[in-house]
């Protein structure tokens, strides 16, 4: 049996790419969008769906047991992914490619209906979204990619990091792994590279530089990484 179903009507929307990604991750561990909780196959089968606003979709994982693998239309879906700031839980990484770079995944939890919660992890959409708002696609970790004007990387105090949009959307409002010659030398150049992609697996450290370079390769390979230079200042000067 099929331990990731997916059904003929997402898999005739869902590139296969993004088929393969999800069935990849759904082995290490998947947040269900219908529920919220985690889950991880074969342990608990689970199923692919994809949420869509008109052009604007995005395909996550469910339970196999909260939800049938399906499209379903939600109204709001865009507005309220990009939007929800409290429920923005993207995960960030410093690291030197060799130039300091901050590296984002974005996850987030969208609220559906009267109170429903859709979580999960996105595929795609937001990099459209970040396309549209000024960042780049990047074909290679190996080049710095332009800048990105408006967008901004805020340092607050040993490990506090917020990411604005040009048009002031909080993108990351956490914190970042303690790094001091990152933070010193990203504060020194007022600058960084900011990188973000779905699929580059942040919630597992990286065992070597090499390791992580490798997932920047493979999700540019796949189309999927954007970036720009962003401006980097300490927090409350925006
Ligand atoms: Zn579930």
């Amino acid at each position: 049996m099929e331990t990731v179903l997916v059904a003929s009507e997402v898999a005739a929307l869902v590139p296969a790419k993004d088929l393969d990604y999800l069935r990849d991750a759904a082995i290490t561990s998947y947040t269900c969008a219908a529920c919220g909780e985690a889950g991880r196959v074969p342990e608990q089968p689970a199923a692919v769906v994809l949420l869509r606003e008109g052009s604007f979709s995005m395909a996550t994982l469910t339970h196999r047991a909260c939800a049938p693998s399906a499209v379903f239309d939600i109204p709001g879906l865009q507005a309220r992914i990009i939007a929800e700031e409290e429920t923005t839980t993207s995960r960030v990484f410093s690291a030197w490619l060799p130039y300091p770079a901050l590296l984002l995944e974005p996850v987030s939890r969208v609220s559906v209906g009267e109170g429903d919660q859709v979580h999960g992890d996105r595929v795609d959409g937001l990099a459209s979204w970040l396309l549209g708002h000024g960042l780049h696609l990047v074909a290679t970790p190996a080049v710095e990619p332009p800048a990105a004007p408006g967008w901004a990387a805020e340092l607050d105090g040993l490990d506090g990091l917020r990411v604005l949009s040009p048009t002031a959307e909080l993108i990351y409002d956490g914190t970042l792994g303690p790094d001091e010659s990152w933070r010193a030398a990203v504060t020194d150049q007022g600058a960084c590279v900011l990188l973000a992609g779905a699929g580059l697996d942040l919630h597992r450290a990286p065992a070597t530089a090499e390791e992580l370079y490798a997932r920047l390769v493979a999700v540019a390979a796949a189309g999927r990484l954007v970036g720009g230079t962003v401006t980097v200042r300490p927090a409350g000067q925006g």
